[in-house]
C-alpha cells in the first residue's frame, strides 16, 4: 500500500506541519485526478507520480518541489486546467508543473532534431532548475519501469537519458542522480557490455568489501588514537555505466582500476580532512601520482574531497576518499544541497580551504541570499538566476552541448571540442552563417568551426577569449613562438 508518510520519511530533514499539508494536499489532489488511469504496467498511475515525489524527497528537495512533482503529470494527462493549478497550490508550483510538461513535449529523434530540443530544453530548463530535477526525478522512475514499454521505445528513452538527462544531472552537481539514471538506462541501450560488467563487477565485490574492512578497522583505530572525530565511514560501489566507461579507458582491464570501491572518510573539517590524510599515508604507502586533492583544486562542478589510493599490504590497492559532511552533501544534492545543509553562511565559509573560495562562490551566494529572504520562494527565484545566467549551453552541428562561461568566443568552443581543434581554427560558422572569430556566444548557438591544416594561434586570440583552457594553449604557442623568432633574428642578424 502507498502512503504519504513514505514521502515524509524520506525527506532529509523532518518536514514541518505546513510541508506535510501542502504535500498531502498534493498527495490526495494528483491521486483524484489520476484515478482510474493506468501505467503501462497495470500499476495505477498515480504510483509513478508518487515514486517520482519520492525521488525529490530522496535527494533534498524542498516540499515546494515535491508537491510539483505528486502534480507534475495532471495538467498533461488529466485535463487539470492550469488555473485549478494556481489556485489551489500557488504560482510557484504552477510554474514547475508547467515547465515539466513543456519539457514532455520534447523528444529525441536522431541528429537533426536533436540539436533543436536540447536547444529548447536549456531554454525553459534556465527559466528555473526546479523543473529540470522534477523532470529528472520522473524520467528516473520512467527508466525504472521501462521493462513494460516495447522495445523501440526503450532504447530511445534510454538512449536520451545518457546522453541529455545524466549530463544534466552531473552538471547541476548531483552526482548520486547522475548514477541512478546511467545505471537504469545501461542496459537498454548496451545490453551485452551490462552484463559483462555486471559479472566483472560482482566478482570483484566480495574479495574488496573484505579489503575494505580491514582497512576500515586500522583507519579508525588509529584515527581514534589521535583523537580525530569520525562522523561516518562507508563505502561506495562504483556505479557501473561509470565503470565501463573506464574499462574502455584502460582496455577492459578491471585490474587498472583502482577505484571500483572506495572507503568514504567524514571528518568535521577541512582540517581534519588534511590530518586524515597523513594518518592515512603513515600507515600504507600510496601510489605516486594517485592523491587528488579536490579540497583545494574542486571540479568545475563544485565537487570536493581528497582522494588518495594506497597499497593494502595484502598485494592489492585501494582508494579512500576524505571530505566534509558538507561536502557530501553537495556531491549528492549538487544545486539541491542547501536543502539538506543549512547550516550558516559563517560556517561555511570556515570549513572550505581559503583556495577554494572562488570556486564556491555560487554556494556562499546561495546561503546569504537564504539568509536574507524571508521567503524561501524568493530566495529560490534568485538562486535560480544565478546559477544560470554565467553559463552558456552551445551546440556542435552534431547536437553535442559545450558549456562555457558568457561571453565566450568561438576560439573558447574550438579549444572546448578538442586542442588540436582550437590551434587549427580557422573559421567560425554560427547557426549556419559565417562569424568572425571574435564573435560573442549566446545560448543555443550551434557552432561549426573550420579548421585548416596551415593555420595556428594568433596572440590576438588572447583578447576575445574567455576560458581558461583557450588562453593556457594559445599563450604556449605564441611564447614558444616568439622564442623561436628570437633565435632566427639573432642567428641571421
Ligand atoms: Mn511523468
Amino acid at each position: 500500500m502507498i502512503n504519504v508518510e513514505e514521502i515524509y520519511k524520506l525527506m532529509d530533514q523532518d518536514p514541518s506541519k505546513e510541508d506535510k499539508a501542502l504535500i498531502k494536499k498534493a498527495y490526495d489532489f494528483a491521486e483524484k485526478a489520476h484515478e482510474g488511469q493506468k501505467r503501462a504496467s497495470g500499476d495505477p498511475y498515480f504510483v509513478h507520480v508518487f515514486e517520482t515525489a519520492k525521488n525529490l524527497a530522496r535527494f533534498g528537495m524542498d516540499a515546494t518541489t515535491i508537491s510539483a512533482g505528486l502534480l507534475h503529470d495532471t495538467i498533461e494527462d488529466t485535463g487539470t486546467s492550469p488555473e485549478t493549478i494556481e489556485k489551489e497550490f500557488g504560482k510557484m508550483i504552477l510554474c514547475i508543473v508547467n515547465g515539466v510538461t513543456k519539457l514532455g513535449k520534447l523528444k529525441y529523434q536522431g541528429h537533426e532534431r536533436h540539436a533543436e530540443s536540447l536547444r529548447k530544453f536549456f531554454l525553459a530548463v534556465a527559466d528555473d532548475y526546479r523543473v529540470l530535477i522534477v523532470k529528472l526525478a520522473d524520467r528516473l522512475h520512467n527508466l525504472q519501469t521501462l521493462k513494460y514499454i516495447r522495445p523501440e521505445k526503450q532504447k530511445r528513452i534510454a538512449l536520451e537519458s545518457l546522453e541529455i538527462y545524466a549530463p544534466l544531472a552531473n552538471r547541476l552537481g548531483i552526482g548520486k542522480l547522475k548514477g541512478e539514471l546511467e545505471d537504469a538506462a545501461f542496459p537498454y541501450v548496451f545490453p551485452k557490455e551490462h552484463e559483462m560488467v555486471k559479472k566483472m563487477l560482482e566478482e570483484k565485490t566480495v574479495t574488496a568489501i573484505a579489503e575494505l574492512k580491514n582497512i576500515e578497522a586500522d583507519l579508525t583505530k588509529e584515527l581514534h588514537k589521535q583523537k580525530i572525530t569520525i562522523i561516518r565511514v562507508s563505502y561506495r560501489i562504483k556505479h557501473l555505466y561509470s565503470l565501463w566507461k573506464k574499462l574502455q579507458q584502460y582496455k577492459m582491464d578491471i585490474e587498472k582500476i583502482y577505484d571500483i570501491m572506495a572507503l568514504r572518510v567524514i571528518v568535521p573539517t577541512v582540517e581534519d580532512c588534511y590530518r586524515v590524510l597523513g594518518i592515512i599515508h603513515s600507515i600504507w604507502n600510496p601510489l605516486p601520482n594517485r592523491i587528488k586533492d579536490y579540497i583545494a583544486l574542486p571540479k568545475l562542478n563544485g565537487y570536493q574531497s581528497i582522494h588518495t589510493t594506497i597499497f593494502t599490504g595484502s598485494g592489492s590497492i585501494a582508494e579512500i576518499q576524505i571530505r566534509t559532511p558538507e561536502m557530501h552533501g553537495r556531491a549528492e544534492y549538487g544545486v539541491a544541497s542547501h536543502f539538506a545543509y543549512k547550516e550558516s553562511n559563517e560556517k561555511l565559509k570556515k570549513n572550505i580551504h581559503p583556495g577554494s573560495h572562488r570556486k564556491f562562490q555560487w554556494i556562499d551566494e546561495f546561503k546569504e541570499l537564504g539568509k536574507n529572504t524571508e521567503k524561501p520562494d524568493n530566495f529560490l527565484e534568485t538562486v535560480k538566476k544565478d546559477f544560470f545566467t554565467d553559463r552558456i549551453f552551445v551546440f556542435t552541428p552534431k547536437g553535442d552541448v559545450i558549456d562555457l562561461p558568457e561571453d565566450s568566443s568561438p576560439i573558447d568552443f574550438a579549444y572546448a571540442i578538442h586542442s588540436e581543434v582550437g590551434e587549427k581554427t580557422a573559421g567560425a560558422k554560427i547557426n549556419g552563417k559565417m562569424a568572425p572569430l571574435a564573435a560573442k556566444l549566446k545560448n543555443g548557438d550551434i557552432v561549426e568551426i573550420t579548421t585548416n591544416k596551415n593555420a595556428h594561434p594568433a596572440s590576438k586570440w588572447l583578447d576575445y577569449v574567455k576560458t581558461n583552457l583557450a588562453r593556457k594553449h594559445i599563450k604556449q604557442y605564441v611564447d614558444n613562438n616568439s622564442l623561436i623568432n628570437k633565435y632566427i633574428l639573432k642567428r641571421f642578424k
